[in-house]
């Protein structure tokens, strides 16, 4: 029975146009997910390489296969049996859809294509022998059910891509990598992954998580982890994360997202666990996470990438607070909070703020001290930094703002609920998290940035002029905006809105060091940037600070989405409840 068609000009162009096939994991992945979405029970991938490189892969599965026709038409540019109207790519539920991966491959190497259709009557498979693009046969022959592909000679007349392929190992690692996400997130389907002929791993389509993570990591990490699940509205998340005092890593590398069956990565959603998190992470470490959410096929949008590796989410802050709250449940059940302090978001058992204080700020320590001149001047300081977060649209109501008591060492605000419960908040970090989220938000917007009346020169160092042109773009979406001046001097012309300041020599300097310590990649250079400028701009720790300014701050950090961490992922809150007190005094 036919299916491949060959998709109209006008579907075409609403497909996110692009290149597929960079390495041999590429071609590894479009082959696979084909195999997947042919409704395949059994996967079976081999690699070979030598020296020279990777000199075959090959896929086998046991799908539905295809006709004698279809077998040479998949082949064409845009042929494809998964959609055929643009009205299609709003509701994917394949992994494929473009029609581009068969030409594509087959255009850069040597491919040798045997299928047949799953229940044909006929005793005949079709193959189809394609070498550069060009047909060298088209054949019936004796095969089993099911599809197998073999691909060699991979960039054999493409020099410059193959001169772009990286040593062995790092292509093989990429291969398995990606072999490894496929299995993790189609648990149903038993995978082979063989090298040189030896095995890999094999996963045995139990569709249990932790059978796949222990035929593909081994089992003593798979009892590293805890189970994670939830469900928000049409959004469902299931997945396991590693236990908190189980071994955590400084990459993120362990971070395996799957949505509706399709791997793909967010930072995002990545945030989102951590956040989960929240204290009982150790700063710069990373959980592994293993994740699959499922929404609304149409509330993903697939079309935005050509190899899909991001989507686009409609709904991508219902689904950030559903692994957020999830993870953060998980972990609580497990009462992993036993000696960690726990980040308690104690939502109905703090007091609302009492009326605002109008008048002079009173500061928190009057009538112990005197006031005085070298005082007056920090409270002015800290006003400003203040205003500079503060927003009119604050909810009014459903925000629950603990009550401040006092300050501790110009530090700490000490404040406390109405169940008891006594609340440290780290004052600088409290204000970064705040400044963080606000700088955020802005960026890449038109309100980014605010151009100085007087710009401001600034000399910078060898090391700063080199990088500085590939980090304008980032600055600019912080709100930066830099000029050459002269030999090594720069002219900062605009900075983030919410202070001038963040314009100073000293500052822009931090700001490019931290910059430069960002790997290549765009969101985590404007993170930093961000970080950095959000530090810069807040309250700092020996400032004193009025009840008053105390209250405000504590107000505007249960505004956030995250209360409980400054962006570096220090804790801004440590709740010692009511219980723990009493614990603590012996008292049960
Ligand atoms: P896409 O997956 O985007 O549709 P491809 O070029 O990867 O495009 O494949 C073209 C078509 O060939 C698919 O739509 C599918 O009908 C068919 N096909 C490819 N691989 C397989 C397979 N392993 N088993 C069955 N059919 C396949
Ligand atoms: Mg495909």
């Amino acid at each position: 029975m036919s299916r491949v068609k060959i998709l109209d000009e006008e579907t075409i162009s609403h497909i996110a146009a692009g290149e597929v096939v960079e390495r041999a994991a590429s071609v590894v992945k479009e082959l696979v997910e084909n195999a997947v979405d042919a409704d395949a029970r059994m996967i079976r991938i081999g690699i070979s390489a030598d020296k020279t490189g990777i000199t075959k892969i090959s896929v086998t599965d046991d799908g539905v296969g295809m006709d004698f026709d279809d077998a040479l038409l998949a082949f064409r540019q845009h042929a494809t049996s998964k959609i055929s109207r643009p009205e299609d790519l709003d509701g994917i539920t394949t992994l494929g859809f473009r029609g581009e991966a068969l030409a594509s491959i087959a255009a850069i190497s040597k491919v040798t294509f045997t299928t047949k259709e799953r229940g044909s009557p006929s005793p005949e498979a079709a193959r189809v022998v394609i070498h550069g693009g060009e047909l060298i046969s088209h054949s019936a022959v004796g095969a089993p059910e099911g599809t197998s592909i073999i691909i060699e000679a991979l960039f054999y007349n493409t020099p410059a891509r193959r001169k772009f392929q990286k040593s062995v190992p790092t292509e093989l690692s990429h291969v398995y990598d990606m072999v490894e996400r496929i299995a993790l997130s189609n648990r149903n389907i038993s995978f082979v992954l063989l090298y040189n002929g030896k095995e890999r791993f094999q996963t045995f389509g139990t569709g249990s998580y932790p059978d796949v993570i222990a035929a593909v990591f081994g089992s003593s990490f798979s009892k590293e982890l805890t189970p994670v699940a939830g469900s928000f509205g049409p959004v469902k998340i299931d997945g396991w994360i590693t236990r908190p005092g189980s071994e955590m890593k400084t990459t993120q590398t362990r971070f395996y997202l799957s949505i509706n069956g399709r791997q793909v990565t967010s930072r995002q959603l990545q945030w989102a666990i951590r956040e989960g998190y929240g204290t009982l992470l150790p700063k710069g470490m990373y959980p592994a996470a293993f994740l699959d959410v499922v929404l609304d096929p149409r509330d993903v949008d697939v079309n935005v990438h050509p190899t899909k590796r991001e989507v686009r989410l409609s709904r991508e802050r219902e689904v950030m607070r559903c692994i957020q709250d999830a993870v953060y449940e998980s972990l609580h059940e497990e009462r992993v909070f036993s000696t960690a302090p726990a980040p308690t978001p104690a939502r109905e058992t703090i007091t609302t703020l009492p009326s605002e204080i109008v008048g002079e700020p009173v500061p928190a320590y009057a009538g112990k001290r005197e006031m005085n001149e070298t005082r007056q001047a920090p409270l002015k300081q800290t006003e400003k930094q203040l205003r500079r977060t503060a927003t009119e649209d604050l909810p009014e109501t459903d925000l629950f703002v603990p009550e401040v008591l006092g300050q501790i060492g110009d530090t700490y605000i000490l404040a406390k609920n109405e169940s008891g419960d006594l609340i440290v908040v780290d004052q600088h970090a409290a204000h970064e998290r705040i400044m963080y989220d606000q700088l955020l938000a802005r960026s890449s917007s038109a309100e980014a940035g605010q151009e100085l009346i007087v710009p401001q020169p600034i000399t910078l160092s060898k090391k700063e002029i080199a990088a500085l042109p590939d980090l304008l773009d980032v600055l600019a979406a912080a709100g930066y905006l830099l000029e050459p001046f002269g030999k090594d001097v720069w002219m900062v012309r605009s900075v983030p809105v919410v202070s001038s300041t963040l314009g100073d020599p000293e500052t822009i300097h931090a700001i490019l060091d931290a910059a430069l310590d960002g790997v290549g990649n765009t969101d985590e250079v404007l993170e930093r940037v961000l970080k950095t400028a959000a530090c810069r701009a807040v309250v700092k720790g020996n400032t004193p600070l009025t009840v008053e300014q105390m209250q405000r701050l504590l107000r505007q950090l249960m505004a956030t989405k995250s209360p409980y961490t400054c962006p570096h992922g220090r804790p801004t809150t440590i709740v010692l409840s009511k219980a723990r007190l009493a614990g603590m005094f012996l008292r049960t």
